[in-house]
């Protein structure tokens, strides 16, 4: 009886960018349960466990209640707020005086509410003078992002969730969203077309075992796959010849260069038969609408951009963009990478714009009253050049904020180590425990989601709100307060003195966004989003469209070039960097394990249910061949090494891994001890899901 609620408000969860809404039960002003909201068009009435756990992990002793000043090795002491800035202007400033104000840089999130990414851009670059600072969305969606730019002119994922529900052919690439995405694979489970369900996975996953057709290919080799899949389709004629004629740019030359990808390569280089690559080809050109959804199988690879753009050339080639069902779509990681991707000031200058054009640094110097010389006139470092200026002593104070690279990065050892090279490490966190945290000089402690209000934007590009249902525990302020109160230490309040709250922020990025592919002008403010149910982007002043309409881009054939077209991007297939070899003969493949844990289990470990649904112990999968030759039984405590490092698994034999490779959950602190720092060229996303490593008995 003591917790019985006695009101509700409704907001989007803090996990996964699907962005389900949550009824957030309250007793006297206090979250006290959960439920999915059933009128919402993103969940309808579904949520995952982590959804249903969302409040639970805020109560937590790991909780940091007190900004923490390092005294020693493994010895933190609590201060209050004002000795905590005091030493963080202190230290940052001294550094940039020293070596430059570009040797301080930020490491960010795709987690934190979009007002607070925008107030953590522009506090660091226009008011600290920062040069260099990246999010940890470089870990999950960079090669997407990188994609649509190239091809589509702005960083656009087209779709909307009916597609899932409209499409009679849905292809997932490098994507499990059974467990990954367990509500839009709901709705997929809802599409009355009976449709084909492809999965392109080395691995069996739970989508996979779920599909009418599974090419479980060698790793890595997906972009020789839809190359082939290409050419078959021009061979045939099975092109939307009018699409390509008016729409797109470049389509002789990716012909001409996919020429040489016969079945009998495509064959031999992903290990499918003729007929089952056939078959794939076959249900493309038969589905009427066919879409394309990716996510970390793709993204996270030395060649992520280009097998992105494979799959944005299918789509162009066959016409299967813009309408109903449709679309090459890469799904978002985090709840709030979007907003990431578009207001964080580190890979583009606020609002979508660039930092290297100067109409675009006008208008957000006038937008946001700042003079136009505090805006940098060139682009940050990608994260891992921030962490190779560490290394190289360029970089020399750095600040983490709701992220945890000590255990996430790739490579993590050389990554733990860099970073207790740093002069001074911030780490701004709701935990003081997380792996990362164990390196700082100073911890602040930050309000979570639920204890702080502002907007995340989705997979689907939709604004959701999120509000403030709980206290924050002991001192812990929200990100918003805590970049208030360093503008004022810093002595730059004001340059923010507009930014008094995160409405007052939703505000400014509204005037940011006009004239933008992402223009959300028209949205009045935060109680007509709550009023409808959240709204997707773009929705200019000047938009007719009823809000119940769905809004999917390109719907008119128009990109954001000059010229109004696609590109059609491609390259040779590069060779996988660490290929299996005599000494380490399988290839590790790294991913998701379970619905139930999120990324580096920062929060979800400190939800009893939560733990109960996982295992705690690592596990490796390995396929019975590989064990059988290597005397290995189910639980076995084995050993995997990589050229990097070598860690201790219990072993889980299973027909899911293909002989050869093995499986281990990204979720468990160990698994980027064996990790190799490969990037993609052009996204510099971290490869994490092809490394050798070899396993030995206990
Ligand atoms: Fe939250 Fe994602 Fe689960 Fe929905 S699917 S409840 S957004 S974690």
């Amino acid at each position: 009886e003591k917790n019985t609620p006695d009101a509700m408000t409704q907001m989007v969860c803090g996990f996964c960018g699907t962005g389900c809404n949550l009824n957030i039960h309250l007793k006297d002003g206090e979250g006290v349960c959960v439920t999915p909201t059933t009128e919402y068009p993103v969940n309808l009435g579904m949520a995952c466990p982590k959804g249903w756990e969302a409040l639970s992990v805020l109560k937590s002793p790991d909780r940091a209640i007190s900004p923490l000043i390092k005294k020693s090795h493994n010895h933190w002491e609590p201060v209050d707020w004002d000795t905590a800035l005091n030493l963080f202007t202190r230290k940052f400033k001294g550094i940039q005086q020293q070596y430059g104000t570009d040797s301080v840089a930020f490491l960010s999130t795709g987690q934190m509410v979009t007002e607070e990414m925008a107030f953590l851009g522009a506090l660091a670059k226009f008011g600290m003078g920062m040069l260099h600072g990246d999010g940890n969305t470089r870990q999950c969606m960079a090669s997407a992002v990188t994609a649509y730019k190239q091809s589509f002119g702005f960083d656009a994922p087209p779709f909307t969730y009916q597609d899932l529900e409209e499409s009679d052919v849905l292809v997932f690439i490098g994507a499990n969203p059974c467990i990954a995405h367990p509500i839009m694979w709901e709705r997929v489970m809802r599409n009355s077309h009976e449709p084909e369900i492809v999965v392109v996975d080395p691995r069996k996953t739970e989508t996979a075992m779920q599909a009418t057709q599974h090419l479980q290919i060698y790793p890595k080799s997906d972009l020789t796959l839809f190359y082939g899949i290409a050419h078959i389709l021009i061979q045939r004629g099975h092109l939307a010849e009018e699409f390509i004629q008016n729409h797109t740019e470049g389509f002789e030359e990716f012909a001409a260069h996919i020429k040489d990808y016969t079945i009998e390569r495509v064959t031999n280089e992903t290990g499918l038969s003729r007929t089952a690559i056939e078959h794939f080809a076959e249900i493309i050109h038969s589905g009427k609408r066919v879409s394309f959804w990716w996510t970390m199988g793709v993204n996270q690879s030395y060649q992520g951009v280009r097998t992105a753009q494979s799959l944005i050339n299918l789509a162009l080639m066959t016409g299967n963009i813009g309408r109903t069902g449709t679309g090459p779509n890469s799904i978002t990681g985090q709840c709030n990478a979007m907003g990431s991707r578009l207001f964080s000031n580190t890979t583009n200058l606020l609002g979508g714009h660039d930092f290297l054009n100067a109409e675009h640094r006008s208008k957000v110097a006038e937008t946001l009253s700042i003079p136009v010389d505090r805006i940098p006139t060139q682009n940050s470092w990608p994260y891992h050049k921030i962490i190779e200026g560490i290394l190289a002593g360029k970089i020399k104070g750095l600040w983490v904020i709701c992220t945890n690279p000590a255990h996430s990065w790739i490579n993590q050892r050389q990554v733990r180590d860099i970073l207790d090279r740093l002069d001074f490490l911030v780490v701004q966190d709701m935990y003081h425990t997380t792996e990362t945290a164990r390196h700082a000089n100073l911890v602040l402690p930050a309000a979570a989601w639920g204890e702080k209000e502002g907007t995340f934007i989705n997979a689907e590009r939709r604004i959701s709100r999120v509000k403030r249902v709980t206290r924050a525990p002991g001192q812990a302020l929200s990100d918003f307060s805590i970049f208030k109160l360093i503008a004022q230490y810093w002595g730059c309040a004001d340059m923010f003195s507009q930014w008094k709250s995160p409405e007052d922020v939703f505000q400014m990025m509204k005037q940011l966004t006009k004239g933008q592919p992402c223009d959300i002008s028209g949205i009045k403010d935060y109680a007509a989003i709550e009023e409808q149910g959240g709204i997707q982007w773009p929705f200019p002043e000047s938009d007719t469209k009823s809000l119940e309409q769905q809004r999917r881009l390109f719907e008119d054939g128009q990109f954001y070039h000059q010229n109004g077209r696609a590109k059609m991007i491609f390259s040779e297939p590069t060779k996988m960097p660490e290929a299996p070899n005599e000494q380490y003969p399988f290839i590790l493949l790294t991913g998701r394990g379970t619905a139930s844990q999120w990324h580096t289990q920062t929060r979800t470990k400190n939800s009893d249910v939560l733990r109960k649904l996982y295992p705690a112990r690592i596990y490796v999968e390995l396929n019975p061949q590989d064990a059988s030759e290597l005397s290995i039984k189910p639980n076995d405590w084995i050993f995997v090494e990589s050229q990097r490092g070598r860690i201790k698994a219990q072993a889980f034999i299973t027909q899911s891994v293909q002989p050869g490779q093995i499986f281990i959950p990204m979720h468990y602190e160990q698994t980027n001890q064996l990790t190799d720092a490969v990037f993609d060229p052009y996204s510099s996303q971290p490869s994490y899901k092809c490394c050798a490593v070899r396993v030995l008995k206990n």
